[in-house]
């Protein structure tokens, strides 16, 4: 692995030492009760991680996106779903917003939130359409002095917390995704209910919720961006995510092989600790090669984007390599603990349910191929 610099590497010091004291203590309770982690992001807030890439002007911390990717891996190495909750407010609400808004719409719609003294959410996929996002049908109607939304939109992570949620809905239909608008929607607010709290597999302490809207009255200056430009602003925006979600899936697959490594050492069979066997040995070495080489490609498409130019595929192939890396540590990491990996005793079960949700969500698995094949396809074309 190549040198960080410092304030990278003090920032990794400092995520690590918060992980270890405050977040992997708690992760299986808040986990098992279903309970949002409300002090450990009050942490969070503390340190400045939820808006580690917003300027410092409008209510960040001013670091580059290298180090909200070292950030986002570390709190999720403690506890994957404060590391969810962080990555939505800091990729999915605010990097949109920073970019998109206007300075007026910032006072309101990004200090606040950068800040961490407010909670943002995303709200694109729908029940009818989560991959196929450019089909969205909820509606937002010109009434001339406002917007009239009507619709549901489904699976909005931090859905119950939230003080605002970006929302995407069409304003011209017949143009199909290009009649897509993004809008800047204050929750709660008349007209928008919530759903029931899904129960999920895994990072269960973040919640998961449908955002239905009835006849929700926004005001004119409630959009983000240009009218029809909400599709690109969502794909851009799924792009910087996927560096949050691979993340999150390095952090998920080092806290399974720190678990695995740890057991391996301790655990006698034979008259040996497993780790001397070479069945043992192989996976270890399989499970840390794999994590090094995700953890590269997500580091790249970080600093790519640092460097101002363009991630898509970058960013798609830190997501693919990075989750299914995630599943397979986590499960490896079952194997070597044997019984004991099957039981919520031991961190090693909820590694595996939590890993699982990183291949799905900002863009499936085959999604990202179909992403990283368009552009290898485009090259040689
Ligand atoms: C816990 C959780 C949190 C989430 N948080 C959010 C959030 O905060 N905001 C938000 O907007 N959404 C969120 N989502 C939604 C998530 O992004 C979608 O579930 C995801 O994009 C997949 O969409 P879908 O569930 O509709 O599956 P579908 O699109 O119905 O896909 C079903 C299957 O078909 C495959 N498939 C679909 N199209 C193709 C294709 N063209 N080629 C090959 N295979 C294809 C998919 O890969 C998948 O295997 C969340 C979901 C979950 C479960």
């Amino acid at each position: 692995m190549f040198e960080l610099s410092e304030t990278h590497d003090m920032l990794r010091s400092t995520c690590r030492a918060l992980a270890d004291k405050e977040l992997a203590p708690k992760a299986a309770e808040c986990d098992r009760e279903h309970r949002y982690p409300k002090e450990q992001v009050q942490k969070l807030v503390e340190l400045g991680l939820m808006g580690v890439a917003v300027p410092e002007e409008w209510g960040g911390t001013g670091l580059d996106n290298l180090a909200y990717a070292i950030a986002m891996e570390e709190i999720s190495r403690g506890c994957a779903s404060t590391g969810v909750i962080m990555s939505v407010n800091n990729s999915l609400y605010c990097d949109p917003v920073s970019k998109y808004a206007t300075d007026a719409q910032k006072e309101t719609w990004l200090k606040p939130f950068a800040s961490g003294e407010k909670l943002g959410c995303f709200a694109l996929s729908e029940p009818g359409n989560g991959s196929d996002a450019g089909a969205a049908r909820t509606v937002a109607e010109d009434k001339g002095d406002h917007w009239l939304l009507n619709g549901t939109k489904s699976w909005i992570t931090n859905g119950y917390e939230a003080d605002a949620a970006i929302v995407f809905a069409t304003t011209d239909r017949a143009l199909k995704h290009k009649g897509i608008s993004a809008f800047l929607v204050p929750m709660p607010t008349p007209g928008l209910s919530l759903g029931k709290k899904e129960d999920k597999l895994g990072i269960r302490a973040s919640s998961t919720c449908n955002l239905i809207f009835e006849d929700c009255k926004l005001p004119k200056d409630s959009m983000l961006g240009e009218p029809g430009f909400g599709f690109k602003i969502a794909m851009g925006t799924l792009d910087g995510g996927r560096i949050g979600i691979a993340s999150q899936a390095l952090g998920i697959a080092q806290a399974a092989l720190d678990a695995a490594t740890g057991y391996a050492l301790e655990r006698q069979a034979f008259g040996a600790p497993i780790a001397k066997l070479q069945a043992i040995q192989f996976k270890l070495a399989d499970m840390a090669t794999r994590l090094e080489a995700a953890r590269l490609l997500t580091w790249r498409a970080a600093m790519l984007k640092d460097q101002g130019g363009r991630y898509t595929k970058e960013a798609a192939m830190a997501k693919l390599a990075a989750s299914e890396t995630s599943t397979f540590v986590a499960h490896q990491a079952i194997q070597i603990f044997g019984g004991n990996g099957y039981v919520t005793e031991y961190p090693v079960e909820r590694h595996y349910r939590d890993a699982r949700i990183t291949e799905i969500y900002e863009g499936t698995s085959e999604i990202q191929r179909l992403v990283i094949a368009g552009q290898v396809l485009k090259a040689y074309g």
